[in-house]
């Protein structure tokens, strides 16, 4: 068996790095601690660096490519451990290949489309045991940023509100052939248990979420004057004139349930009048 399609050339536009340092392929392995079993599914097995040690450790293993030479060169390697789904998992329907409901979602994901992905993922987190995924640090870095922090935006509120996160180790550029212009984290991402999830409408929520960033110096105010008034805001027990990146995820929760009460709709930036 080869250790990789001959060849190949990484492709940009499918954002591939491919890893091949042992130490950091094993690394990452042991933090996934895959068992006989196990229903994973790989985002972007590539040129199967993780596959094998997943395959190794469970036994089988289901995985999303969209490329279509690595897919046949997959398939062929692991006729009967890989089930390849040759998609785009920015359009798969998660909630479907999941049925059991207690997926485990691994990747060390294409940089380019990682904060779409994880919003799409978003919609299957209650089939989803956990995830971990490889992703620009600077991405997790916002993914787990607390609120007062700089980095705290969107994605560290809509991620935060379905999911407890863990950064769990740095990996650098050097571990990927070729190797990315930046560094790399690892994080862990569990979802949280139904009754541990704030209730809220989720697309209003999400509105709310992007207005309130859409323009980090905005107060709140201003950034959500669309849907609500001050007055409605304060209502919450939330100081009109607080900027977004002050506010705890519990506060944006309580202007959605408010602007859920009041019948407001969800209202995207830059789509109102
Ligand atoms: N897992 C391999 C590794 O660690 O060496 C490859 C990682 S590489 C950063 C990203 C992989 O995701 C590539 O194999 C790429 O073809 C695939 N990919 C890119 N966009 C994708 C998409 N929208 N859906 C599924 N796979 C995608």
């Amino acid at each position: 068996m080869s250790d990789g399609l001959q060849g190949h050339h990484a492709r940009k536009r499918f954002g591939q790095n491919f890893l091949h340092d042992r130490h950091w392929i094993e690394r990452i392995a042991k933090a996934i601690n895959a068992v006989p079993g196990d229903d994973i599914v790989e985002i972007g097995p590539g040129q199967a660096a993780l596959t094998r040690e997943l395959i190794a450790a469970a036994g089988h293993v289901r995985a999303v490519e969209i490329d279509r030479d690595l897919a046949a060169w997959l398939k062929e390697t692991f006729p009967e451990t890989l089930t390849l789904i040759e998609a785009d998992a920015l359009t798969l329907d998660w909630r479907s290949i999941s049925p059991a409901g207690n997926l485990r979602v691994v990747g060390n994901l294409p940089y380019n489309i990682s904060s779409p992905l994880l919003f799409k993922l978003l919609e299957a987190a209650d089939f989803v045991r956990d995830q971990h995924f490889m992703l620009q640090k600077e991405v997790v870095d916002r993914m787990v940023a607390a609120h007062g922090s700089k980095t705290y935006g969107r994605l560290s509120v809509m991620l935060q509100w379905r999911y407890r996160m863990q950064k769990l180790f740095d990996v650098p550029p050097g571990a990927f052939n070729p190797p990315p212009k930046v560094m790399s984290s690892v994080v862990r991402m569990i979802p949280k248990a139904k009754d541990e999830v704030p209730a809220v409408d989720f697309a209003l929520f999400s509105s709310v979420v992007a207005n309130a960033f859409s323009q980090r110096r905005k107060t709140i105010r201003n950034a959500l004057s669309v849907m609500m008034s001050a007055e409605e805001i304060a209502a919450c027990g939330i100081d009109p004139g607080a900027r977004a990146e002050a506010l705890p995820l519990e506060a944006f929760v309580s202007l959605a349930q408010r602007a859920q009460a009041l019948g407001r709709t969800p209202v995207m930036p830059g789509t109102q009048k």
